[in-house]
């Protein structure tokens, strides 16, 4: 049972540009990051939570840092987890070459007995304990945001779903992810998640398909219309769940 929060939240996402489950994922890593932030120098369980997941994921890592310098300014908490952590990963290194050492010894002693063993099992190098923290906040936020939408939908409120149709839809991956886990659950509700998007790819297919036809020296005389300029956009924003804004002449520096 969806929350009215969530609905609200959710009504709110659908009114901005992009997929509106990866934006509610953005919104609720920024929340996680920004309170690991303030509890890491703090909270025993947050620290624990992070140091099992050797740190964040690179994306995260970045956001996280990014959210320490535009609130606090000096990276006090970026530097007592990453200090932590570097020495955790410094220590896990010294046990592996140890552990490699006494390895590459035995060996050369079976060998010159003519043993040769077999090594069936690849060796468990720095593999984290837990997934990056904020990863596992947008993975529940984005499977929760679904079904408060296959909800909305199955209840057929009206006001979300016409705000869901003026949308720009669900991206690729969540619907890959929300069918796989909801369309048993939520029948009707996947049935015109379903209709909605072919329908949705069929108008830009139509549209594109006339933005290459006018692009051809023949037929150049003929003016693109509007649906036709953007339909491009919406396919990308379909793809990748970015707002069509996104996709400009920049490229991201590494
Ligand atoms: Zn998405
Ligand atoms: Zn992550």
């Amino acid at each position: 049972m969806a929350f009215a929060l969530s609905i609200v939240k959710l009504a709110e996402a659908m009114e901005k540009p992009g997929c509106m489950i990866c934006r509610m994922e953005h919104e609720a890593a920024i929340h996680a990051l920004t309170s690991l932030l303030w509890e890491s120098t703090t909270d025993y369980q947050s620290r624990q939570m992070i140091n099992n997941a050797l740190g964040f994921c690179p994306q995260h890592l970045r956001t996280f840092v990014a959210i320490e310098l535009s609130k606090s300014g000096p990276t006090l908490g970026t530097n007592l987890i990453y200090e932590s952590l570097s020495k955790n990963i410094a220590t896990d290194l010294h046990n592996i070459q140890r552990k490699e050492q006494v390895n590459r010894k035995l060996r050369g002693l079976l060998a010159k007995l003519n043993i040769h063993l077999r090594y069936s099992e690849t060796p468990n190098v720095l593999k984290s304990k837990e997934p990056c923290p904020a990863c596992e906040t947008v993975n529940i936020t984005g499977e929760n945001t679904f079904s408060t939408l296959c909800e909305v939908i199955t209840k057929n409120d009206e006001k979300m779903v016409a705000t869901y149709e003026k949308s720009d839809g669900i991206c690729l991956n969540h619907l890959r992810i929300g069918l796989t886990k909801y369309m048993v659950e939520f029948p009707e509700a996947s049935e015109f998640l379903i209709q909605d998007t072919v329908q949705r790819l069929s108008d830009n297919r139509e549209n594109m398909l006339e933005f290459v036809r006018k692009h051809n020296w023949k037929y150049k005389h003929e003016e693109l219309i509007e649906e036709e300029k953007v339909a491009w956009i919406k396919t990308m924003t379909f793809f990748s769940g970015y707002p069509g804004e996104r996709f400009d002449h920049h490229i991201d520096k590494f």
